[in-house]
């Protein structure tokens, strides 16, 4: 029993965060999921009669994280393996989404996931070991129109996770910036925060965006049984990787991304090498 590996994962009601545990409690690891309601616990504890913890926890319930993390590392065990899943996608065009929206949006998906990490370090840290997954999104490096809160969070949690990868690299603490591409969960149906749309100018631009998203719902690329297969791979690995993509899409699409700014950094050389001395 003392050698089964602990798992902590937000959000394992639905998508990756349930995918995960299942992949994980079946390949013999202890998995301690949070989840949002009675119903909800109830249901994880009955996928295995030893493993399965639940905890009912919304990740921007700041005040309530160190008291979670410390009941699971006297009562459950020392947790190895952080995975911080919980999120969701805001959609809507800037100038039509309030900023309560995108504080929301950071304090789920940026704040939500700080607040896990700092609740476990001490802890991490004093035991000289442990693994942080941040799951991010290919939207955290590439954009599109109408996603720009989400994008933001995104882009915010990868640059954490590659500081932190750095800090924390003395003390044999690994931190891997997960970023999927489209993958068949609750993201972009039930989860999905959709602004009402209010500028008639954005018409053109963001309607079919919105309308292929809604379409491709339940019938993207990606298999998050698959993703859970390959984070555990990471989890598994004995030198594991500061950032993965996972699916071809996000590969094609990252790739793209880079040679496009690599060039557009190298029309500019001039102008920017100008600023020094
Ligand atoms: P999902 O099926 O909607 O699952 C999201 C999970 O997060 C649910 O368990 C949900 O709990 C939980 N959650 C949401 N807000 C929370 C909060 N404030 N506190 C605690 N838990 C909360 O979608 P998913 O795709 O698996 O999402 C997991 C992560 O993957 C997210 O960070 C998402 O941004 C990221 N991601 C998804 C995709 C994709 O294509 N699916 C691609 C890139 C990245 P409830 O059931 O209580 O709502």
């Amino acid at each position: 029993m003392s050698n089964v590996k602990t798992l902590f994962i937000t959000g394992v009601s639905s998508g990756f965060g349930r995918a995960l545990a299942q992949v994980a409690l079946n390949r013999g690891y202890r998995v301690v999921g949070t989840v949002r309601n009675a119903t909800a616990k109830a249901e994880f504890e009955n996928l295995h009669a030893e493993n399965a913890f639940a905890y009912e926890l919304d990740v921007t319930h700041f005040a309530a994280i160190e008291a979670v993390i410390a009941d699971v590392e006297t009562h459950v065990g020392a947790i190895d393996v952080l995975v911080n899943n919980a999120g969701y996608g805001h959609e809507g065009v800037m100038e039509e989404s309030s900023l309560d929206e995108m504080r929301r949006q950071f304090d789920v998906n940026v704040f939500g996931a700080v607040a896990m990490i700092k609740a476990l370090l001490p802890f991490m840290r004093q035991r000289r070991q442990g693994h942080i997954l941040n799951i991010t999104s290919m939207g955290g490096f590439i954009t599109l129109p109408g996603i720009s809160y989400y994008c933001g969070s995104k882009f915010a949690l990868e640059g954490i996770s590659e500081t932190l990868s750095k800090e924390l690299a003395p003390f044999n603490i690994h931190v891997t910036a997960v970023a999927p591409g489209s993958f068949r969960t609750d993201w972009a149906g039930r989860s999905m925060v959709r602004s009402a749309r209010s500028i008639a100018d954005y018409d053109a631009l963001f309607d079919p965006i919105r309308q292929a998203r809604e379409e491709k719902n339940g019938k993207q690329l990606g298999d998050p049984f698959k993703a859970a297969s390959a984070m555990l791979d990471v989890i598994e690995s004995s030198n594991p990787p500061a950032h993965l993509l996972l699916g071809s899409d996000a590969l094609a699409l990252v790739r793209q991304k880079m040679e496009s700014f690599s060039a557009e950094i190298d029309r500019w050389e001039a102008l920017t090498r100008s600023t020094d001395g």
